[in-house]
């Protein structure tokens, strides 16, 4: 199976290059369900596009009866963040002209003035099949909308037209997977939306947090894409109509930033093959893997992240690494610290305030006061 390659013109520099997107496009010869999956939103999030990589040249390998639907791959996603530099060092977080996160700017059609209420009402004796697409109907008419201001003389500022061509591609998908790393040294893990605890076990990923009812604004990819059909499911649950509708939305945080770690690159590959054989995309042998019912996830509150920032300025030693279990009480750092009082410098004992499990790091050891020096997950928060 040959993928369908086409680029999407995204920004003209000032000197006249153009940033493009490319997308690759496989498709079954089966209709079916569709699958998007971007990788490197955050320029420094590197590992996704090994994800992607492997995942081209493995459906290649494959007939085109052998998946049913579609799949959207979109690697390095975000080329403004991707090539960002400051120093040898991927600075792409956030968006240099102004200042925004490159994943807190999406478009969620529920800040939009909606009754949901009412076109709930309105659905309520219908079948899951037409409240989906009646929904999706609406979603996209409402999101199209904003075409009409980016043509206009006056347009919008660059990160809405971004963010347009992006969802663009995906609002219309059953399956939404956006790979980043930590910008840190870290674990593994994965964001969990509530209610879709069994479908995460397919991603067979150790640590996941998970994402409660009202933990989540809609700005990030993953929840603009997926927060208004959460609301639709609670507007119908109301009335007396519980569906589950057939939607997903995952972000895969795969390792450390400006690295491809080969491990979390295999467990990123083996979780999204799993995921897909699982809804039933892919028909490929020995997937999904056994072990996938049985798998288990340590599921952590977004309440159970504890962040650690430095209470003053300095160095940071003996730090506990990611992966290792602390106790209450425990030294997790130390902070080599300087003055300028004429006094010798001091070294300050840093403790774990809960019991838990680092989760990542900081990379750079030198920390002004109140920079991110680790994370710690904890079930008892
Ligand atoms: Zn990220």
């Amino acid at each position: 199976m040959k993928p369908n390659i086409y680029t999407i013109p995204l920004k003209q520099l000032a000197s006249g290059e153009i940033l493009s997107l490319q997308v690759y496009k496989f498709t079954g010869n089966q209709t079916g369900k569709k699958a998007y999956i971007q990788a490197n939103l955050h320029g420094a999030e590197i590992s996704g596009n090994a994800v992607i990589h492997r995942l081209i040249e493995f459906l290649m390998t494959l007939d085109n009866r052998k998946l049913i639907g579609e799949i959207l791959l979109i690697p390095v996603c975000n080329p403004e963040g991707v090539n960002s530099r400051s120093h040898q060092f991927s600075s792409g977080r956030y968006n240099t002209y102004d200042g925004k996160d490159w994943n807190r700017i999406f478009w969620d059609y529920e800040k939009e003035d909606i009754d949901l209420e009412a076109f709930a009402k309105s659905q309520v004796n219908l079948t899951e099949v037409e409240i989906k697409n009646n929904y999706r109907q609406q979603i996209l008419h409402s999101f199209h909308r904003q075409s009409e201001k980016i043509n206009s003389p006056s347009s919008v500022p660059f990160y809405k037209q971004y963010r347009y061509q992006l969802q663009s591609l995906c609002l219309d998908a059953d399956y939404l997977i956006d790979l980043h790393s930590s910008t840190n040294q870290s674990l593994d893990y994965f964001y969990c939306f509530h209610g879709r605890e069994e479908s995460a076990k397919s991603f067979l990923l150790d640590y996941g947090i998970l994402m409660g009812d009202g933990e989540y604004d809609g700005d990030a990819f993953d929840e603009a894409f997926f927060k208004p059909w959460l609301a639709l499911e609670r507007s119908l649950k109301k009335l007396g109509k519980a569906i589950q509708f057939e939607i997903e939305s995952w972000t895969l945080e795969l390792g450390s930033g400006m690295k491809m770690n080969p491990e979390s690159v295999e467990k990123g590959i083996r979780g999204v093959k799993n995921y897909l054989a699982n809804k039933g995309m892919l028909k490929i042998p020995e997937f999904p893997l056994v072990e996938t019912a049985s798998h288990q996830i340590d599921l952590i509150s977004r309440k159970g992240m504890k962040r650690y920032y430095a209470p003053v300025g300095g160095m940071i030693q003996n730090r506990v690494e990611p992966g290792r279990v602390v106790k209450q009480n425990q030294r997790i750092y130390q902070i080599l610290n300087f003055n300028k009082n004429r006094e010798l410098p001091k070294v300050i004992d840093i403790f774990a305030e809960t019991d838990g499990l680092i989760l990542d790091n900081s990379i750079n050891h030198s920390v002004n006061q109140g920079d991110y020096v680790l994370g710690i997950i904890s079930k008892n928060n």
